[in-house]
Formats: C-alpha cells, structure tokens, sequence
C-alpha cells in the first residue's frame, strides 16, 4: 500500500519529485537535464500526499529512508551538482524535525 512518506496517509498519493524539476532545470540547463531525467527515472520521485506535496512546493527533500536517497545524491554529483545546494532541511521545508515524521510513519 502506498502512503505518504512525510504524514503516512494513504489518501490523494502523489509523486512527488525528490529535486524538484524546476531547480534541476535551473540547475542543468535543458539539455543536461534531459540526461539527468533519463538517468534517475524514478529515482527522483517518491510518494507524497498532495497535501504534503504542495507545501514542499519546489524545494528539494528526499523523505524516503532506504538506499535510494544516496543513489540519489551520486547521480546528482555525477552531473556536477552540489547535494548540499540543491536539498532543503526538513525543518526548512515543513517545521518541526525529522525525528517526528518518522515517529509518525511508524504508526
Ligand atoms: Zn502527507
């Protein structure tokens, strides 16, 4: 079952990208980010509810918690970005801390 990786509802599941497309555009230029998308794939998405989607807006913010994050982040300083400049802090994007929504996702 799919769920929110931020508030763990499974209602209205998005997918969400992790770097938000505009700041990879920004970032890459067109053609590089053409690449990079067909590179990643679904790397760069994971599941939010739309809710949680529209506050993240387009920042960047990787909620998942296996190994796909540092793939992730290879992938992003193979085309020679800086993670820490892309990604936002949890704290940054939607208050609070980690710790809670993870407190949250074991419910
Ligand atoms: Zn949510």
């Amino acid at each position: 079952m799919r769920k929110c990786l931020r508030c763990g509802t499974q209602e209205n599941i998005t997918k969400d990208h992790v770097v938000s497309r505009v700041a990879l555009r920004l970032a890459l230029g067109s053609e590089d980010y053409s690449r990079f998308c067909a590179k990643v794939r679904k790397l760069n998405v994971q599941d939010a509810c739309g809710p949680c989607n529209n506050e993240k807006g387009d920042r960047s913010i990787d909620l998942r918690t296996d190994s796909r994050p540092e793939r992730l982040r290879e992938a992003l300083i193979d085309f020679g970005l800086d993670p820490e400049e892309i990604f936002s802090s949890y704290e940054e994007v939607f208050g609070g801390t980690q710790q809670e929504m993870n407190n949250v996702n074991r419910l």
